[in-house]
């Protein structure tokens, strides 16, 4: 076998896609003297504002996926909503990581469920959905309430409803129509986790310390990392996390979204094969950041050392926080411990992850309270 090719500074990485994980690629990328492309059918975009050269084509474009491959070393995704097709037409001209295999798999929730059901990793009770009539089977089987999910396009909880005893499954069903869907069982969790695993080209791994998030009408609201959880669980935790992405034969980062029970078990929620809204306070609180360790890991080299300098807490901006005019910036830039991040967008619309706040503490509890309190300075009059 030859040897996994090594891409040093200098060298140009392409990103596809161009949203806040692109930019935050591109700040780590460019500070160790890279190179960065980014393509995706806008302009001005949140990387593009980052990066060397920004090119606006749709991902189905062939000629302009070619061209943009053949100017770049190597290529990645920051959102797995990409064609698997428009990977394979990059990969004909550069190296790509993670594999358009790996995006295939996680791009598709059933592929990914049946992924990690055959690997032998625990996840909630499912079944694939394709008409009314399936629904009414899944139910029978798993039982209610149930959450039903699109297969394929679904983010932050979009394409998802939750079905609850007495609901009409017809109706529950109208808006699937035309859809691959999946019926979920639904989890009674003690929290939500998730774990951050990088695998470099030669097979090395590392994992950061386990983030607990709070969910907000089913988008990351808050994330504290150390989570507080029993040691046992967190090693746990990392190690199936390492376990899943070696089974992927990942190279690149990848997000594992968990759901801890009362008994300490751990059942796998959803997997991101790139930086994660969860692993942000690491661009501030860790020794490398999840980005940069992206990098590190596409690039085939050594990854970096993963540990937290100080216990943080993270908070999303959404689009909501501007519906009384402009955030207070100066009110939060003027408390200690907190770090303002902000992605470019020039939109604020309700729903729409617009930034984020970091707060460091001397616990993790307290640097979540610091993180709120600094989120509601904002928009205090
Ligand atoms: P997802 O986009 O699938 O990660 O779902 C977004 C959020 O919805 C999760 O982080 C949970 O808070 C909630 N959720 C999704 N699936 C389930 C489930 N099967 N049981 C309980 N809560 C769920």
């Amino acid at each position: 076998m030859s040897e996994p090719r090594v891409f040093l500074p200098g060298s140009t990485i392409g990103v596809m896609g161009a949203g806040q994980l692109g930019r935050m690629l591109a700040i780590a990328a460019r500070r160790m003297g890279y190179r960065v492309h980014t393509f995706s059918p806008d302009e001005d975009t949140p990387t593009g504002q980052l990066a060397d050269r920004e090119v606006a084509a749709r991902y189905d474009d062939a000629a302009a996926v070619r061209d943009f491959a053949r100017g770049v070393d190597v290529l990645t995704f920051e959102f797995e909503n990409i064609p698997v097709q428009t990977v394979e037409w990059a990969a004909e001209h550069c190296v790509v990581r993670p594999s358009a295999q790996v995006l295939h798999v996680c791009q598709h929730r059933l592929r990914e469920k049946e992924f990690l059901d055959q690997a032998g990793i625990p996840l909630p009770g499912f079944m694939a959905v394709g008409s009314a009539g399936d629904l009414a089977a899944a139910v029978a089987e798993l039982g209610l309430p149930a959450v039903l999910k699109t297969a394929a396009f679904g983010y932050d909880g979009k394409g998802q409803r939750k079905i609850a005893p007495g609901d009409n499954l017809t109706e529950a069903w109208a808006p699937f129509v035309g859809t691959g869907a999946v019926l979920e069982q639904f989890v009674r969790f003690e929290k939500e986790i998730s774990v951050l695993v990088a695998r470099g080209a030669d097979g090395a791994t590392v994992t950061y310390p386990v983030c607990e998030n709070v969910h907000r009408q089913h988008i990351l609201d808050v994330t504290l990392v150390p989570a507080n959880i029993a040691p046992e669980t967190a090693e746990k935790a990392r190690a199936r996390a390492v376990e899943i992405a070696e089974k992927l034969d990942l190279v690149g980062l990848l997000a594992v979204e968990m759901f801890l029970l009362a008994d300490g078990g751990i059942l796998i929620n959803e997997l991101a094969p790139r930086p994660h809204n969860s692993g942000h306070y690491s661009f501030d609180a860790s020794v490398t950041s999840q980005f940069e360790q992206q990098l590190r890991a596409v690039c085939g080299l050594p990854l970096g050392n993963t540990d937290s300098l100080r216990p943080a807490a993270m908070v999303n901006l959404l689009g909501d926080e501007w519906a009384g005019g402009e955030p207070n910036w100066a009110a939060v830039l003027a408390l200690p411990d907190v770090k303002l991040h902000l992605y470019g967008k020039a939109e604020p619309r309700a729903g729409r992850k617009m930034g984020h706040l970091v707060a460091f503490g001397a616990t993790t509890a307290e640097a979540g309270q610091r993180a709120l309190a600094a989120r509601a300075a904002l928009t205090k009059s």
